[in-house]
């Protein structure tokens, strides 16, 4: 059956103002499981002056009632939660055990966190050295132009979702145009709790939605998750609105095992680390340095625990990896395969899905052994399930090694030694580094990259509440003097 789905402006499910419309798919058979309308500059105007409407009032309703309101919306989405759950899985192809313990969890988590947090937003006072009232005040910037990409289609929403209505702005967001189900079933599951205006949705082509977003002067910061390349088209525009940018980049997430690192323990978490969401996490893995004396012990034993993944049928509990996003993706992921191959990296594990998978958009979990840092496997995000492992002798090696990309996310380093990971976490220019585990993010622990990674304010923690937040300077004269001294403003008396 295919589903009939609409935008959320200003209140109301309305179609595009052009009328037009696309299919979504299911990446497990290809199947056409909804339509969508297909929005474009008029409809992200329409959405733009709704959240211009509604931002004076919204940013005056004290942080107390939008904190409730929040606390509401996450009470749905744990009611709601197995539906959610299932229409993420059709529509991303992540397993269902995965959706239903860990995605809309999280999101109604981050709900809930960030409800409680910002209602602990505080100002500053400024030693200043006359007799004044001198203060900073954080006020909410407006309207946020949300862009999401499609690898966690509601939690990444809910990372910029819940920070920017907490902290006063209003919304107008924009889901990635392969994955928009979930978030029209989160506007149909909350409509009439936020006032009119307040939360919007446009769906539509990234290259027509978002560039209009960014071009909209009503809209006053884009927070964008996505790719580098994304990321800096936005850039260029952005200039000609001088808007607030955070952006969330790609990675190329180097995993580090030392010598003496427990192989096993290192092993579990690269097979976590490779393929969890079938590879397609911003943190995800996807080099691994491994020292040369443990290199074939790590590698045997890497093979043979991901040779036990369950790769199926998503919907199916028993299930460990689905296919990737779409259907263009997976040939994404078969050219970067061919590449490696090419430059002459060894596969070790991979090859075309079983028959009864090849209508769907599966990529079977693949490793290359024998990768050299210049290789474009090593350096380019592949986004998918695809692994490539690489020899070190030395500890600085390895660090120069784990710096020698474009980008700057994520990282780890596997080793009994602290004083041995404290040079790593000291050396690698990223914007996490882990001891002994990799991917873990929560709500309370800041996200984001260096280098071509990202800039602007972190995703999740406090920090998230500054890509939202102005700061505002006042003073007030407490002197009572009519005429004030020109020049000695250090000392006015
Ligand atoms: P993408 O860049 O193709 O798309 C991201 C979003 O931007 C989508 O909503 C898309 O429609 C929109 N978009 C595309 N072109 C645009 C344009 N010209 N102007 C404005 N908006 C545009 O990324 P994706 O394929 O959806 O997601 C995968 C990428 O996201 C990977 O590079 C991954 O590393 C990155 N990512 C980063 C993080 C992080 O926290 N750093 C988290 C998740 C994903």
């Amino acid at each position: 059956m295919v589903d009939e789905y609409r935008m959320f402006i200003d209140g109301e499910f309305v179609g595009s103002h052009s009328g037009t419309t696309y299919e979504v798919t299911n990446p497990a058979n290809g199947g056409v499981i909804a339509r969508v309308p297909k929005g474009d500059a008029e409809d992200v105007k329409a959405a733009a002056d709704a959240a211009y409407g509604a931002k004076g009032k919204w940013a005056n309703t004290h942080v107390s009632e939008r904190s409730r309101i929040l606390l509401k919306i996450a009470d749905i989405l744990r009611a709601n939660a197995d539906r959610l759950a299932e229409l993420e899985t059709l529509n991303h192809g992540s397993p269902i055990r995965k959706t239903k313990n860990f995605d809309i969890p999280s999101v109604a988590d981050v709900f809930e966190y960030y409800a409680e947090i910002a209602r602990a937003t505080l100002g500053e006072v400024n030693p200043v050295p006359v007799p004044a009232l001198d203060v900073t005040i954080k006020e909410p910037v407006g309207v946020a132009g949300l862009i999401i990409p499609w690898n966690f289609p509601l939690l990444m929403a809910a990372w910029k979702i819940a920070p920017a209505l907490a902290a006063g702005n209003t919304v107008v967001a924009k889901p990635a145009s392969v994955t928009p189900l979930t978030l029209l079933e989160f506007a149909r599951l909350t409509k009439g709790l936020l006032p009119k205006g307040v939360f919007n949705v446009i769906t539509g082509p990234g290259g027509v939605v978002g560039n209009a977003m960014v071009l909209n002067e009503r809209i006053d910061l884009i927070s964008l998750t996505g790719s580098t390349e994304t990321g800096q088209s936005i850039m260029d525009m952005a200039s000609r609105t001088v808007k607030r940018l955070a952006l969330e980049l790609g990675g190329k997430n180097p995993l580090i095992v030392l010598d003496d690192a427990d192989v096993e323990a290192a092993v579990e978490g690269a097979v976590m680390g490779s393929f969890f969401n079938s590879g397609q996490v911003c943190a995800t893995s996807s080099r691994i340095y491994v020292h040369e004396s443990v290199h074939d012990e790590f590698v045997r034993k890497f093979v043979e625990a991901t040779k036990k993944l369950v790769v199926g049928d998503p919907m199916d509990p028993g299930t460990d990896m689905g296919p990737v996003a779409y259907m263009e993706h997976r040939r994404n992921i078969e050219r970067y395969i061919e590449i490696g191959v090419k430059e002459g990296a060894k596969m070790v594990l991979g090859g075309p899905p079983p028959a009864e998978l090849s209508k769907g958009a599966y990529v079977m979990p693949t490793i290359f052994v024998d990768g050299r840092q210049d290789m474009t496997i090593v350096q380019e995000e592949i986004f998918g399930p695809v692994e490539v492992v690489l020899k070190f002798r030395t500890d600085d090696e390895a660090i120069e090694m784990a710096n020698g990309t474009r980008y700057g996310l994520g990282s780890s380093v596997w080793t009994r030694d602290i004083a041995r990971a404290a040079k790593f976490i000291r050396g690698i220019e990223a914007g996490t580094v882990w001891v002994n585990e990799h991917i873990p993010v929560f709500p309370e622990t800041p996200w984001g990259g260096f280098k071509m990674s990202g800039t602007g304010t972190k995703e999740l923690s406090p920090h998230a509440l500054d890509t939202y937040l102005r700061l505002k300077h006042i003073s007030i004269d407490l002197t009572g003097l009519k005429k004030k001294p020109w020049y000695n403003i250090v000392n006015p008396h």
